[in-house]
């Protein structure tokens, strides 16, 4: 039988030792196997908006239609001309200093950008500023990389903001960067001026890179406003990302961009490695980078939801009140994008395993949360709920993670 040779078994690398994914993870997949057996499950794990009824704005989609049959080769790797520079005059409006069209690069996805910026940069052993939690991406990133994520806190107390004490006291002579989430996934946070002012700081004193993830900068509610980091340090090298995936509902057309700037002729070897990088995935998804400039200069649909009557901002209001509703739960309010962060009474609920309590709550309630852990967040007593459904489907989900929650281990 040529199956039983006895051939080696086929393993994984082991660059993916400390490579962890787990909003796409175990609990996830658990929850893949009940829909597939015929169970519905309410899902409150993931951040993509079209399912939940967000629709394209017309005209994206009707200048994708007319442009598709010019969008059949590559482009040039960084990004079409007209995508590249919509994309530098959107970074002029957040006042980025000094970008030029040569300094924005487009990705299939501010993911793909992710890798590609920490890919370029780390050797093995190097460490990166990390927030936790985090978009785990990030960290991810790193380790893949061969470089180590260092977390530091964001302190519930203080609204998420991340703690500069902790930063401070986490740098080493191996530190090369800092990782900025504003706004926040999973908290919600917003930070101010002086809070970035702060980071910027530190990365000053330190000759840290600067990546700051802004995806969410389009979807900030309570009238605030949301500071580019970059915009408060021209004299640093910074790295800013931001695309459409979530402020135009087209997450499924992967299409995201990073902008460099501040003193370029330092990392005059690190963008030789970027355009390497970019120059070997030869170019982004073109029909994409095709709609950029409609997306950033035509009608932003996304403000009617989240100002006051839109569906994310009542949404966002409904969780808030339904989730600090329930006994033993407590959520800070977040103030931008689509995620809020609660935490748990470990005591009264006897909670040592948070990706255990996410999947007895699936099984129990068949609602599907991402457990803090699978954001780089230490402590077994968070989860993430993302509110893109409807009022009406969030109202169930929390009469039943309430019922859930008032039996659970007591
Ligand atoms: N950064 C953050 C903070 C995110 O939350 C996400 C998606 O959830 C991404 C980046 C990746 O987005 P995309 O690859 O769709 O641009």
């Amino acid at each position: 039988d040529p199956l039983a040779a006895p051939l080696p078994p086929i393993t994984k690398s082991t660059k993916l030792d400390n490579v962890l994914y787990d909003v796409r993870g175990p609990v996830a997949e658990e929850a893949a196997r009940m829909e597939a057996a015929g169970t519905q499950i309410l899902k409150l794990n993931i951040g993509n908006p079209a399912p939940f009824g967000f629709r394209t704005p017309d005209e994206v989609i009707y200048d994708m239609r007319t442009q598709l049959t010019d969008c059949e080769g590559y482009s040039d790797s960084k990004g079409l001309f007209s995508a590249r520079k919509a994309i530098m005059q959107y970074a002029q409006i957040k006042g980025i200093p000094h970008v030029t069209i040569e300094d924005v690069y487009t990705g299939n996805g501010v993911s793909e950008l992710i890798n590609i910026s920490l890919s370029a940069l780390l050797d093995n052993g190097d460490e990166v500023l990390v927030p936790s939690p985090d978009y785990p991406l990030w960290t991810a990133c790193v380790n893949l990389a061969g470089g180590t994520a260092v977390h530091y806190i964001c302190d519930e107390q203080a609204e998420w903001n991340p703690d500069l004490d902790d930063i401070r006291s986490k740098i080493t002579p191996r530190t090369k960067a800092i990782v900025v989430i504003n706004p926040n996934n999973p908290t919600g946070a917003l930070y101010s001026r002086e809070v970035l002012e702060g980071i910027v700081e530190i990365a000053r004193q330190h000759g840290l890179i600067v990546f700051s993830d802004e995806i969410y900068d389009r979807l900030v509610m309570d009238g605030l406003e949301h500071i580019s980091t970059a915009s408060l340090a021209p004299d640093l090298f910074c790295v800013t990302f931001s695309g459409l995936s979530k402020s135009h509902m087209v997450a499924g057309y992967r299409i995201g961009w990073m902008i460099l700037s501040g003193p370029k002729w330092r990392a005059k070897d690190y963008i030789l490695g970027l355009n390497m990088l970019c120059n070997m995935r030869m170019c982004s998804n073109v029909p994409a980078q095709s709609i950029v400039q409609t997306a950033l200069g035509g009608h932003q649909s996304v403000n009617g939801y989240i100002a006051p009557g839109g569906r994310v901002y009542e949404q966002r209001d409904f969780v808030y009140e339904a989730l600090n509703a329930i006994p033993g739960v407590t959520a800070v309010k977040p103030k931008a994008g689509f995620y809020i962060f609660p935490k748990l009474d470990v005591k009264r609920f006897n909670i040592t395993d948070d990706e255990q309590f996410a999947l007895d709550l699936l099984h129990d309630q068949k609602v599907l949360i991402s457990h803090g852990g699978a954001f780089n967040w230490k402590q077994p007593d968070h989860f993430r709920v993302v509110f893109l459904p409807r009022v009406e489907v969030l109202e169930e989900t929390m009469d039943n993670l309430a019922q859930f929650l008032a039996t659970y281990r007591q």
